[in-house]
């Protein structure tokens, strides 16, 4: 079978609400952009409403639109990979479902793939619309904060909504971790990415199925999956103990020797100050072990390759 020049991945928790809108509009991109070769994916993230049964019957009646249904609800990032996973497209748009990204960028954003060579065209929000102060707040916040601790530049205010090419999406799923952080995973593959600016709009219907729990979750998987800042603290906590411990030895003693000490303090002083720092000093070399141990687990590919100019001689298998 001939792959189709596009896919759409679209992961979907109870949006029943915009599904029917959802599917005119993408379509209508998709055709304006490529004509008939494209195929929209839809995955049912275990909705607790009727989005399964409307996306079913939208699939009855469009053979470019393919519904997958998930066992329960396994969360936005794994529904994702669960369509990037089964899609076939040469070209792979992810979008939500509930249209705060228009899908009519998509001729724009596949310009700019074109004209710059990108591997990867992210979507910058320039303006968030109808969204509560909180989580615009929170998300500035976040990654801003996440910019500072992470060795992986990941872009700002960008979030899933991006076109990708084939060797960008097989290099992405080339990541086996369970924990998924996509925007992060996609920046850690590397390639050529370029940034588009847009408007974020208000959602089509529904409300947020980010509650804040949820939020945290994420947040902590973005942070885990792509930093050890917070294994290295009690590393860091204890270099400034040890610091700080000799100095206040060495008050200790002089106190005792000037003999202003109470009888029994310099002893007790001395064994809490220095087994705190000896302390965290260790639980600091735990944490640079465990760290590497954590990083090792993930299995991420060692390199990607880009480009190879002239015959390889040995073994590499390009794989794309
Ligand atoms: N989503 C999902 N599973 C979940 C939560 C969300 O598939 O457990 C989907 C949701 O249907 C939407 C996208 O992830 O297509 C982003 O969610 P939402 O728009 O609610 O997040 P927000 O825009 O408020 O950050
Ligand atoms: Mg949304």
């Amino acid at each position: 079978m001939k792959r189709p020049q596009l896919s759409v991945v679209v992961p979907c928790y109870n949006e029943e609400a915009c599904l029917d809108m959802l599917h005119a509009r993408v379509s209508a991109a998709a055709r304006d952009a490529v004509g008939d070769s494209y195929e929209i994916l839809f995955v049912n993230d275990g909705s607790r409403d009727r989005s399964w049964q409307v996306m079913q019957r939208l699939s009855a009646a469009d053979p470019h639109l393919v519904a997958i249904n998930l066992s329960r609800n396994h969360g936005h990032q794994l529904a994702l990979t669960a369509g990037l996973d089964l899609c076939a497209g040469d070209q792979i748009l992810i979008i939500d479902a509930d249209l705060q990204d228009p899908p009519e960028l998509l001729t724009e954003m596949r310009a700019t793939m074109a004209a710059q060579g990108a591997d990867v065209v992210y979507a910058v929000r320039r303006k968030r619309e109808g969204e509560s102060l909180f989580k615009k707040a929170t998300a500035a916040i976040f990654y801003r904060m996440l910019d500072r601790i992470t060795d992986t530049p990941i872009p700002l205010d960008t979030g899933d909504f991006r076109l990708m090419s084939r060797r960008a999406l097989d290099a992405l799923l080339s990541l086996p971790e369970q924990a998924r952080f996509i925007r992060g995973m996609v920046a850690w593959i590397g390639f050529r990415q370029v940034p588009f600016v847009y408007d974020r709009h208000e959602r089509h219907a529904g409300e947020t199925k980010y509650p804040l729990g949820k939020m945290i979750r994420f947040a902590l998987d973005a942070i885990t999956g792509f930093s050890t800042a917070p294994l290295r603290f009690a590393s860091h906590v204890g270099l400034l103990l040890t610091a700080a411990s000799a100095l206040l030895v060495l008050y200790i003693l002089v106190a005792w020797l000037l003999g202003r000490a109470v009888q029994g303090w310099t002893s007790t002083m001395l064994v809490v100050v220095v087994l705190g720092a000896v302390q965290m000093f260790v639980l600091g070399m735990i944490g640079e072990y465990l760290g590497r141990l954590y990083v090792e687990s993930k299995r991420r590919p060692l390199y990607l390759i880009a480009d190879v100019a002239g015959p390889v001689q040995g073994h590499a298998s390009l794989g794309y």
